[in-house]
């Protein structure tokens, strides 16, 4: 059963061009940019530019593609951070806690001394996500990717 793909939701529009965001990394399948109520600073999502819901709807290729993606950005946002673990996550389904419904992964730093804000929950200071892109931005450049 595939759950049907709204063309409207938030980061289809994103994707557009419709609406902003503090993009870090794009290629031929993704973009990757900060999220907008960040469970802790640097969490970032690799968005997959195929319009799938979730991981069930998403072609091979952009499973591959995503997950290429998702290394080199997780690989930047912990050289960015230098946080003591680095989490990595997908939701598929509302029960399983997904909020927007195009398939997407969160690259969550964790560090040792602070537990990890609530999920979707409180909008970050627009300049303080501008920064921390730039900052990843910086790091990819630097790492050639
Ligand atoms: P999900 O709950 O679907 O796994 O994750 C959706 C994520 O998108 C949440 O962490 C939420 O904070 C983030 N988010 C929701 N709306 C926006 C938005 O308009 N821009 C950005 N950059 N992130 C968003």
């Amino acid at each position: 059963m595939q759950a049907e793909y709204d063309s409207n939701n938030i980061f289809a529009r994103i994707l557009r061009g419709e609406l902003p965001c503090f993009k870090v990394y794009e290629d031929a399948d993704t973009i990757a940019f900060m999220d907008i109520m960040p469970q802790s600073d640097g969490h970032t999502l690799v968005v997959p530019k195929e319009p799938a819901v979730d991981i069930f709807g998403l072609s091979e290729a952009g499973a591959a593609a995503a997950i290429r993606a998702t290394q080199i950005v997780a690989r930047a946002v912990r050289e960015t951070f230098a946080p003591d673990g680095v989490v990595i996550s997908q939701f598929n389904g509302a029960a399983a806690g997904q909020t927007v419904p195009h398939v997407h992964f969160h690259i969550v730093p964790r560090y040792a001394d602070q537990s990890l804000r609530g999920h979707a929950r409180d909008q970050q200071k627009m300049e303080v996500l501008k920064a921390h892109a730039e900052r990843v931005a910086a790091t990819l450049a630097k790492q050639g990717a």
